[in-house]
């Protein structure tokens, strides 16, 4: 009969196998350490159903068989190259736990950042000047729904509407703003065509947000394994230059955004090097010229999001 291990001896086993796989080639070396061992822990507890605490004081038990064998079929799974979100089932996002599969993009940290850009202008006083309770917010392809529903619960004041063209993104959306409690109203179109179909309607919004594809076509080849492998490529391709969908947006008419006393404002994720292209898009573009575009960095110093918010001035 085979042994039974400790679940200090299991997690000492499933790092090993991790970092001696190609999964994580690329990464330095004492990140890699970091991170194989984070990721074991989060495979075990999420078997085992415990918190990091429990898992840390009952290291020197023995795993139950059944949960070994679990175990190992997630770890097999990782060697494959899938997503950790994908195999957990989540992830965390803005303090808040979402869930993640297949079909739908994984929350990343750099998002956090256009949320920040978004809330810092949604509590502002320039954007509550002459708005009248809602403020309208929509997303333009949601996919988890992390953007959404982490505005709709940090801006309670607001009223905010995902558009997404995929039917998982919708499903996944809607089943995030559920169990966190989030009230985000969840539609199935191609946004872009729906804000057009809005505006001619006379509904406008104060905030647009989104973090569209951005990646140029050639490029997807060249990302990590488990983005490219196991991700959806609709959520990744933005065209040749990856800046097909900001071109898109720059070409909106300016009635998503109604009267000019109302607050206004884009709020876009941008790939590494992009925000100056997708800047200029809209600063070249005479429909935007009451309207400030600007750039904010994510933590690691890249410029991430790009703001494009009405001043009232021509
Ligand atoms: N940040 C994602 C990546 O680099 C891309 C997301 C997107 O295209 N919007 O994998």
């Amino acid at each position: 009969m085979k042994e039974l291990l400790t679940f200090a001896q299991l997690i000492a086993a499933v790092v090993k196998r991790l970092a001696t796989s190609g999964v994580y080639r690329p990464w330095p070396a004492e990140e890699v350490a970091h991170q194989t061992r984070a990721e074991a822990e989060q495979l075990v507890c999420e078997v085992m159903d415990w918190c990091r605490l429990t898992l840390l004081q009952h290291l020197t038990q023995e795993v139950p068989a059944q949960r070994a064998a679990v175990v190992e079929q997630a770890v097999e799974r990782r060697l494959k190259g899938e997503p950790l979100a994908y195999i957990l089932g989540h992830t965390h996002f803005y303090g808040r736990v979402f869930q993640a599969r297949p079909g739908c993009l994984i929350p990343r940290p750099d998002t956090e950042t256009l949320v920040e850009a978004t809330l810092s202008f949604a509590r502002s006083d320039a954007c509550r000047r002459g708005v009248a309770e809602p403020l309208r917010v929509v997303e333009i392809g949601p996919g988890s729904g992390c953007i959404a529903v982490t505005l709709a619960l940090e801006c309670p004041q607001a009223s905010v509407t995902a558009v997404d063209i995929a039917n998982e993104a919708v499903a996944l959306t809607r089943e995030n703003a559920k169990r966190l409690g989030a009230k985000v109203e969840v539609i199935c179109a191609d946004g872009l065509q729906w804000l057009c179909d809005q505006a001619d309607a006379g509904q406008s919004f104060d905030i647009v947000v989104s973090n569209p594809p951005y990646i140029p076509k050639r490029e997807l080849h060249q990302l990590d394994r488990d983005v490219r492998d196991f991700e959806p490529h609709i959520a990744l391709d933005g065209g040749l230059d990856g800046l097909d969908f900001y071109r898109a947006f720059a070409e909106l008419p300016t009635g998503v955004f109604g009267a000019q006393e109302r607050c206004g404002g884009f709020f876009f994720e941008v790939g590494s090097g992009q925000a100056q292209d997708v800047a200029e898009l809209f600063r070249a573009n005479p429909s935007w010229g009451g309207f400030a575009v600007s750039t904010r960095c994510d933590l690691r110093g890249i410029e991430r999001v790009v703001e494009v918010v009405r001043t009232g001035r021509r």
